[in-house]
């Protein structure tokens, strides 16, 4: 039986799990101890004690210590890696490319490894823990932005704001919109990378989160594409757009073509 090697750096591996149970192959989790030493320390120790053979995938979290062991684990075994792995079966990869504007299938031979987007937590049985065999390093200090909380790529509900608010204040009817529906709060580019009213992981697209929600609410957004390839997936899109004419539109399972600062004012008293 082929084996899917999940390494969880942390719990957060449930788009990992699923890639296995798609594989139908046996799982068996890598973990590390968690304490001062960075997760990246351990790469050289992850990679000699993940034992593959011919048939196995071994799956590392789109994270930045988890493409790290990703890279360690592909060089210690001479297997091939692939980033942005978006299907998998036991002899082909969908990647995406561009920032998901193309997607790309490559046939490959197992062992290979594939960085694959974390997810939700999940119930992690350590097959393996890696305790020991870390380069010297230790976290001395960490500095916490505002928006390291937010956790888009799990959230149900989101409600993208985009240029059409005018004034910074005026993002309080959109938390206001998102409280009374439960959904997180995201934004177009410019709002996170230049006017700096959100932080910069709130940002969805090309070079900034990915997300798939089951309800995504765009306003005040054009929809070009370097915005849209990063929310394409949503299940409904809900867009409000005072331009009958915008990009956005095209997405949408639900337009309303309207001024935002009375569209949005009226549907949080709707749905309160
Ligand atoms: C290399 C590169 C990478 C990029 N990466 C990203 C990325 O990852 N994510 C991203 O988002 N962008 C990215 N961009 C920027 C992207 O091209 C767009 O410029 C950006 O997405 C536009 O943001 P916006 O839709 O908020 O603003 P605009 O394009 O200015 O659109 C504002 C919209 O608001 C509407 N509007 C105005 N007033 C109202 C009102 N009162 N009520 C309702 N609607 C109103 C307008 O009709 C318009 O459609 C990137 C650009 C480059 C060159």
């Amino acid at each position: 039986m082929s084996v899917a090697w999940i390494i969880a750096p942390t719990q957060q591996v449930g788009g990992l799990v699923e890639v296995a149970d798609e594989l139908g192959y046996t799982k068996k989790f890598v973990t590390l101890a968690q304490g001062e030493v960075p997760a990246e320390a351990y790469a050289p120790a992850v990679a000699k004690a993940v034992e593959v053979s011919e048939g196995d995938v071994i799956l590392v979290p789109n994270t930045q210590e988890g493409r790290v062991l990703g890279g360690a684990i592909a060089a210690q075994h001479n297997a091939p890696i692939f980033t942005q792995v978006k299907k998998v079966t036991p002899t082909s990869v969908q990647v995406a490319r561009y920032g998901g504007v193309s997607l790309y299938t490559f046939e490959y031979s197992s062992p290979v490894v594939l960085v694959v987007d974390g997810g939700a937590d999940v119930d992690v049985a350590s097959d393996v823990e890696i305790s020991d065999g870390a380069y010297d390093a230790t976290v001395t200090d960490v500095e916490k932005s505002e928006g390291s909380s937010s956790n888009l790529s799990t959230a149900s509900r989101v409600v993208a704001v985009g240029r059409g608010f005018a004034k910074e204040e005026d993002l309080k009817l959109a938390e206001d919109f998102a409280s009374t529906i439960g959904a997180e709060v995201a934004s177009s580019r410019p709002l996170a990378e230049g006017l700096d009213w959100l932080p910069r992981d709130r940002y969805i697209g090309i070079s900034g989160q990915t997300v798939k929600p089951d309800v995504y609410f765009a306003i005040g957004i054009s929809g070009q594409m370097h915005h849209t390839v990063g929310m394409q997936d949503s299940g409904t899109v809900v867009v409000i757009n005072s331009d009958e004419h915008a990009l956005m539109f095209d997405m949408a399972d639900y337009g309303i073509v309207g001024d935002l600062y009375e569209v949005l004012p009226a549907l949080t008293k709707a749905l309160a």
